[in-house]
């Protein structure tokens, strides 16, 4: 094993500054209690512990939003407390799909690296531009950082992120592609805010998978747009993930916590939650229009 360098030079033109305290960087002034622990050591008890307890199933299970099922071990890749050449070379000599697909995902980080390497400017520039005109709407960016959209699956993914530093990947697309596709609002606006709470937050997997689901990236299908009604109910089937972070929709049983305004009267009013944003149906028109589709 090397030594730790003695000092890391720093290359021209960069400044230099204070190392902000963790009261600066957290909203609230404190750092949250559910960040997961920092540090090499940390990370190899984790991945020690889900290699056999997650592994396996984790082809089957690893878009479940309420199962939580995935690894976790993103912090400790992108801080590099731990190599991702050794978990390929640790999950690579067990059989099954569980270690191939969580191979298959550490190619994805591997990708976008790469892919930053060779076109920096993507870190804030379209790598393919579809000539958006991206729409300023401050109001409904503020309601979608909130977790006050009016749709659960997106609330519960935005609070999730809020609280733990952390979201679901399924999620992450979710929300991506509300904010991009459904709202029509620039992706740097939501990568923004990703860098700022996340604890795995990284230059490349951020930005160029922001830019993925926003169809200005590497996607070979940039237009699609993901209902988050349908995605839902593939994969928070019984709602347990909404349940978890909305707390005022935890009285609403099985999927109908999906859509909290089928409720009518004092049900529906005593819930203290938001009508929906928008017009699913009208969002994708415009959306398809202002990408020049039918
Ligand atoms: C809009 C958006 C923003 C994202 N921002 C980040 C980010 O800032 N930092 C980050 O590490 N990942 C990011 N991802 C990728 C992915 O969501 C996370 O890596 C994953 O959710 C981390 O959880 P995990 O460690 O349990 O993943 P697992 O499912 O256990 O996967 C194992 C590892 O594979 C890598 N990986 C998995 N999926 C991807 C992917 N789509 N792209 C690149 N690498 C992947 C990660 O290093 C991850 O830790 C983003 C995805 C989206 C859609």
């Amino acid at each position: 094993m090397l030594p730790a360098p003695r000092a890391v030079p720093v290359p021209e033109g960069v400044r230099s500054g204070a190392v902000p305290s963790a009261a600066e960087l957290c909203p609230g002034g404190r750092p949250s209690p559910a960040l997961p622990e920092g540090g090499e050591r940390a990370g190899r008890r984790r991945f020690a512990s889900w290699q056999r307890s997650g592994l396996a199933a984790y082809e089957e299970r690893r878009d479940d939003l309420a199962g939580d099922a995935t690894s976790r071990l993103s912090p400790y890749l992108h801080f590099g407390c731990l190599s991702p050449v050794e978990l390929v070379h640790q999950a690579s000599g067990r059989a099954g799909a569980g270690p191939e697909s969580f191979v298959r995902q550490l190619a994805w980080r591997d990708f976008h690296h790469q892919v930053l390497a060779a076109r920096p400017d993507a870190a804030a520039a379209d790598y393919r531009s579809r000539g958006d005109r991206w729409r300023r709407a401050d109001a409904e960016v503020a309601a979608w950082k909130a977790g006050r959209t009016g749709f659960p699956v997106i609330d519960a993914a935005m609070r999730q992120l809020r609280h733990e530093g952390w979201m679901h990947n399924r999620a992450r697309m979710l929300v991506a592609g509300f904010l991009t596709k459904t709202l029509y609002v620039d992706w740097r606006v939501g990568a923004r805010h990703f860098l700022d709470l996340l604890v795995d937050g990284d230059m490349a997997n951020n930005q160029l998978n922001w830019q993925w689901v926003a169809g200005t990236g590497t996607d070979t299908r940039p237009n699609r747009v993901l209902n988050p009604l349908v995605q839902a109910g593939r994969f928070d089937p019984e709602g347990e993930y909404v349940r978890r972070w909305v707390p005022e929709l935890a009285g609403l049983a099985g999927p109908s916590v999906h859509r909290p305004w089928r409720l009518s009267g004092p049900g529906r009013a005593a819930l203290d939650y938001p009508e929906p944003l928008v017009d699913l149906a009208d969002a994708a028109l415009r959306f398809r229009r202002a990408r020049g589709q039918k």
